[in-house]
């Protein structure tokens, strides 16, 4: 899951939140007006009509454009508190109850619709009940004062309360999703690496090549590299030495070319460096520096003697042409095999092969 993700998820909850804020003061709204249209039709309470045509017409709206990311919760809070506010007013001075139980009823209906609905923003519950707790509490005159304050502010606490829970909870979420992501890019980076030698493996070299066809025009050349004899030096000095060879052989490949050369650990004892923007001359001095490097590695190597008492590699190198990278490989492949038939610790390049030599790439080795 990408953080994006989370975003568009808090966006969602977000909107929901706004849409049934809307919709319970649309029914608040009509239940306080239904009455007053049976009993007195002149009676209708202006606030409230505003209340449900305003709350009606922005759910509507917010129904018909859902990528809309305007924050508007806050404002329409504050806008709905003040309408209810100024119901609350206007009705008192209709309808007078005189145990102040209107005031703690109109009260309560706005926290339950803030309740519902805001539990989440602590800020639009705010700025919703703000403007009818001012007025109540002005309205009554301090005669119910205990009353109404035990009314506001055991719900203002308990929801402070959990918003600061919640407000850790998403935290702590948001820190684990980032943990995650990047414990993903570190185990995808890993697994484009080859763990013996710490060159890039297949994949890595395929992501790497992907990048560099599409995004570097020029022209491009693949070495393929193969250690010589490398099966009698594994019988002869073992399994553990070979591998310290392969390594060590990794690295001088490493070293001779340049950084933006992509060094590939193709197969077992099988390297490929893919080599950018390069000429054909450039291509074959860095080929011939590996080998040259890898000769001066002096890795004893008692079973190649017809060849060097050290370890040593042949190479074929061949240039990739209209982005045809496996053709490229044939090529090289090619080259190589010619190579390691012309004695070993040789570097050939696949436009320097007669023309007529049409052997398949899988015939090498
Ligand atoms: P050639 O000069 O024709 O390339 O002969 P070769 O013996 O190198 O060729 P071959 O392909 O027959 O042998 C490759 C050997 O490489 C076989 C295997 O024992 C060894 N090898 C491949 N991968 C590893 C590895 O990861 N560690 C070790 N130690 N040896 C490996
Ligand atoms: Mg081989
Ligand atoms: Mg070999």
């Amino acid at each position: 899951m990408k953080l994006e993700s989370y975003d568009e998820l808090k966006h969602s909850k977000y909107r929901l939140s706004l849409m049934l804020f809307l919709f319970l003061n649309v029914a608040v709204s009509l239940f306080c007006l239904l009455p007053l249209m049976d009993a007195a039709k002149n009676e209708i309470t202006l606030p409230v009509a505003i209340v449900a045509f305003f709350s009606a017409t922005t759910l509507i709206s917010c129904l018909m454009k859902p990528k809309l990311k305007f924050p508007l919760l806050n404002p329409v809070a504050l806008i709905l508190g003040a309408l209810w506010a100024w119901h609350i007013n206007y009705r008192y001075h209709l309808v007078f109850y005189f145990d102040g139980s209107f005031l703690i009823i109109s009260l309560l209906s706005v926290f339950f619709i803030s309740a519902i609905a805001l539990s989440d923003y602590l800020m639009a519950f705010c700025l919703h009940i703000t403007p009818p707790v001012l007025t109540v509490l002005l309205l009554d005159d301090g005669e119910h004062f205990g009353l109404i304050m035990l009314t506001i502010a055991l719900p203002l606490i308990g929801f402070s309360l959990q918003h600061l829970m919640r407000r850790r909870a998403d935290n702590f979420t948001l820190r684990l999703m980032r943990q995650l992501y990047e414990e993903k890019e570190t185990f995808s980076d890993l697994s484009m690496l080859d763990p013996l030698t710490g060159l890039y493996n297949r994949r890595g070299l395929k992501n790497r090549l992907d990048n560099i066809l599409v995004n570097h025009a020029g022209s491009h050349y693949v070495l393929l590299l193969d250690i010589d004899h490398f099966k009698a030096y594994n019988d002869n000095y073992g399994h553990a030495m070979g591998d310290q060879a392969l390594a060590r052989v990794s690295v001088a490949i490493r070293d001779a070319v340049r950084s933006r050369d992509v060094v590939t650990r193709y197969g077992g004892e099988e390297f490929l460096v893919l080599m950018t923007n390069v000429n054909a001359s450039i291509a074959m001095k860095l080929a011939e520096r590996i080998r040259q490097y890898v000769v001066d590695l002096e890795i004893p190597h008692r079973f190649n003697e017809r060849v060097s008492t050290h370890v040593t590699i042949s190479a074929g190198i061949a240039p990739i042409y209209d982005n045809e990278f496996d053709q490229a490989v044939a090529n090289a492949d090619r080259a190589l095999y010619v190579a390691k038939n012309q004695g070993r610790n040789t570097i050939l390049a696949w436009e320097d092969l007669p023309k007529t030599h049409t052997l398949s790439s899988g015939e090498v080795h």
